[in-house]
């Protein structure tokens, strides 16, 4: 007997035969008395719906009640599930996010989970319920409904399968795991069979959509067993396990790309001590995240240019909050949308010299010029012109040997 946590995304619960579908997983998984607790996303497209709502109807909307409309979705779901699995013979009932209760913080929009409460819940799966549960929402300390960002419902998996310690943590979508880079624009992509908790956190930040980042940040922390898999195939998916448990290390594991950040460069900053404290003070005060940083000083030393990215979204604001800062003097600012940024990410290079220079050589070779480079232990980031970006990706997708035979 083993202890279950199952997360079925949107396009698993998309309709009522998909729906119908994942009841019979389920009850698959039940039928060798396993404890079976299942997460269900909102149907496909519907939080994006609610969202809109909530933006036409109140463009500066109160966060608290921007919770209380995009969380709804999940709770169709959550209740359709349940009778279809009752349907099928399977003893199920739902909860919502604030009945288990998932205490969070008030954060409203992208609340942290403080507490799970796990009684009931142990109590049912002793009985032999199967636990429907709402995904992606949780309750604050002044008895208001919360949501954990979009994707949350990864991250409320991924939380309850560590604070029950379940034997795995099943997260099903669309694609059939973890590829070595998107198969939409690499038709050689291979999909692994493994991949450490460090590389997951980098694919899932670099812009693979496929975990929500703080799930995956959870389950490495709890160690907790999760898998991604497709809910319209059989296939088993890919692990995300310790780095141990990988015998065959890749130097290079994945290739990401990310279209939706821009560049902004001050050009003729003053270089005297606390500019770029100032510049990334102000940006952080708004709430802006910003990404790769680069800054050249001229040959006299006196200025220097300041180049960084911020996602696209902020990229007006940005501009507006350093167009209003009187104190840092600058000569231009200058933006540009059309970029691109390309990672190659493996654990292997850490102990793998060269891993940069091979990365800039194949895109030398392609006449790519790199505009800002950023690294990690385990990752190299560059900037480049996003036209670029299909043949960048598949280029080093070969450099590293990534290609299926
Ligand atoms: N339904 C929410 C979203 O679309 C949460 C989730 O699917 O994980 O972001
Ligand atoms: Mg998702």
């Amino acid at each position: 007997m083993a202890r279950i946590v199952m997360k079925f995304g949107g396009t698993s619960v998309a309709d009522l035969d998909c729906i119908r579908n994942v009841a019979q997983r389920v009850k698959k998984e039940t039928a060798n008395n396993n404890q079976v607790v299942v997460f269900v996303s909102a149907m496909a497209g519907t939080t994006d719906q609610l969202v809109k709502w909530v933006e036409q109807i109140s463009p500066l909307n109160d966060a608290r009640e921007y919770d209380m409309v995009v969380s709804s979705g999940e709770q169709i779901t959550a209740g359709l599930l349940a009778l279809a699995l009752q349907d099928s013979g399977v003893p199920a009932r739902s909860w919502l996010g604030w009945q288990i209760p998932f205490k969070t913080n008030k954060m409203h929009g992208a609340a942290r989970i403080d507490k799970i409460g796990t009684d009931e819940i142990t109590k049912r799966l002793e009985e032999g319920t199967v636990c429907v549960i709402a995904g992606f929402q949780g309750i604050s300390d002044d008895n208001r409904i919360t949501t954990l960002g979009r994707g949350g419902t990864d991250t409320s998996a991924v939380a309850l399968a560590a604070a029950l310690n379940a034997d795995r943590c099943d997260i099903y979508t669309d694609v059939e795991g973890v590829y070595t880079a998107d198969p939409r624009i690499v038709p050689k992509a291979q999909k692994l069979d493994k991949i450490t908790y460090e590389e997951m956190l980098e694919l899932a930040s670099l812009g693979a959509k496929i975990l929500q980042t703080r799930s995956v940040a959870m389950a490495m922390s709890h160690k907790v067993r999760v898998q991604v898999l497709s809910s319209f195939t059989n296939k088993p998916g890919t692990m995300v396990v310790d780095e141990d448990e990988i015998v065959e290390k890749q130097i290079v594991s994945g290739i990401t790309y990310a279209k939706d950040e821009a560049k902004v460069t001050l050009v003729g900053v003053h270089n005297t001590p606390g500019i770029a404290s100032e510049v990334f003070i102000l940006l952080a005060d708004g709430n802006i995240n910003v990404d790769m940083i680069i800054q050249n000083e001229t040959q006299d030393g006196k200025k220097t240019d300041l180049t960084f990215t911020v996602a696209e979204k902020d990229l007006g604001k940005a501009q507006n909050i350093l167009k209003s800062a009187t104190n840092i003097h600058h000569e231009a600012i200058i933006t540009d949308k059309n970029v691109a940024k390309i990672s190659v990410i493996g654990v292997g290079m850490r102990s793998h010299a060269g891993v940069a220079a091979s990365m800039f050589k194949t895109l030398a070779d392609k006449r790519i010029n790199i505009q800002v480079i950023s690294t990690s232990e385990i990752k190299i980031s560059v900037l480049i012109d996003a036209e670029y970006t299909e043949l960048a990706v598949r280029a080093l997708h070969t450099t590293y040997g990534l290609d299926a035979q």
